[in-house]
């Protein structure tokens, strides 16, 4: 895969030689079993594959290079760069402006643009109507497009299967800003809907088989549909993609939950299936993929509790804390500053919204074993702070610089 020239404050050559070590280990991406850092008092066992994806390394790239290349203009990214406090303070530090926060609110009027001024689009991509207003303004909208290739799959996806008349169910946060530029390039081709979950998912079928009235969509998926969609007409023949960090495991009791809802309607079969249904099997990207069958490879072994690292606003890091939580106590937090000592931890519960305070971190144990992951957008630099911070607990710090794998 391509390597990308990010700066080199988000690396960590402890990490990245553990990384290398076991991409040699295991070329065809098989072995989802942690990698075992035994430091005697305290165990870490670190997630096959964390850290930053294809696309978020070549956003950083583009934007970094932009900046420099680029010192007279007037640089605005259309929201964070990608969902990671670090990346984005360091490009705000740099005079780059975001014109909207992550739920599309405006921060800078539009009437502020010059058409010389440098607009970048992230890594998730913008809308439709997005791209068509900076064109209005004399901005070239495409010029500086970090839009992640592995998104621009599903659009291609959603716009296959839209020509062939399915409607598309996009299962993703409505508000998301990758959602939202699915949804858009989406809608253009073919009716389209969001549904968040799979208590939505379940409220549609119901909507499908006709026990709930047609009347009363408008207001159940308010904000959540295409102009003009039409219960009666646009849920015939219907196909299911995802924002590419969902939880792979939702998306596909989703897919088949809807497709299970179109068999009986209809009284399918296997062979018949596809008049209803499209097959677009599974729009996950490959790090969002790799990431949770890694977590899921951690938990198979026994473990006090995980911590996960990322942004608290990072769709594919709250499903790596969300699978962590099934079975052990977790801790998600941003910044290694946040695990303050042995027995004191600041962290988000990203379900509620809120940071919370614990003052019962690390068990007292002979050993604690502790699960390590990061989240696509989270850089490596911060994963060996926190086992620097953890080694730092057990007056182990020189222990970082000898790990052999
Ligand atoms: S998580 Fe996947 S889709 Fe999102 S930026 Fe990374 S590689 Fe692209």
């Amino acid at each position: 895969m391509k390597t990308f020239n990010v700066p080199v404050i988000y690396r960590s050559p402890l990490i990245t030689a553990i990384k290398n070590k076991r991409k040699q280990q295991d070329r065809m991406k098989k072995d989802f079993t942690p990698t075992v850092l035994d430091f005697g008092p305290l165990k870490i066992l670190l997630a096959r594959h964390f850290g930053f994806c294809y696309g978020v390394e070549n956003a950083i790239e583009i934007a970094f290079r932009t900046v420099d290349e680029n010192p007279d203009k007037r640089i605005f990214l259309l929201s964070e760069m990608i969902h990671n406090p670090h990346v984005n303070n360091d490009l705000l530090s740099r005079g780059v402006r975001f014109l909207m926060d992550t739920s599309g609110k405006q921060l800078v009027p539009w009437e502020e643009l010059q058409p010389d001024d440098i607009v970048i689009v992230p890594a998730f991509g913008t809308t439709l109507e997005i791209e068509k207003h900076l064109e209005s303004l004399g901005i070239e909208p495409l010029k500086y497009n970090t839009t992640c290739p592995f998104v621009e799959r599903v659009w291609n996806k959603a716009e296959q299967i839209g020509e062939k008349n399915y409607t598309v169910i996009v299962h993703g946060k409505p508000k998301h800003e990758e959602t939202r530029a699915t949804f858009s390039h989406s809608q253009s081709n073919t009716a389209t809907l969001v549904v968040k979950d799979m208590k939505e998912a379940i409220v549609l079928g119901e909507f499908i088989t006709g026990k709930r009235p047609a009347a009363a969509f408008a207001e159940t998926f308010a904000g959540q549909f295409s102009n003009g969609f039409d219960v009666e007409r646009d849920l015939q023949r219907v196909g299911v993609v995802n924002q590419t960090t969902m939880l792979a495991t939702e998306t596909q009791a989703i897919a088949d939950y809807i497709k299970n809802v179109m068999v009986e309607k209809y009284g399918l079969t296997e062979e018949t299936i596809g008049e209803r249904f499209a097959d677009t099997r599974d729009t996950l990207c490959y790090a969002t993929n790799d990431n949770q069958t890694a977590v899921t490879g951690m938990l198979q072994e026994p473990a006090d509790l995980a911590v996960v690292v990322g942004g608290y606003n990072s769709s594919n890091t709250s499903h790596l804390v969300e699978l962590c939580e099934e079975k052990l106590p977790t801790y998600f937090v941003s910044d290694p500053a946040q695990l303050e000592s042995a027995s004191s931890i600041h962290h988000y519960d990203f379900h509620h919204k809120q940071e919370l305070h614990s003052n019962t971190f690390l068990p007292a144990k002979d050993q604690v074993t502790i699960l390590l992951t990061s989240g696509a957008s989270c850089p490596d630099a911060l994963v060996e702070g926190v086992i620097r911070r953890l080694l730092s607990f057990y007056q182990l710090e020189h222990l970082a610089d000898e790990i052999v794998i």
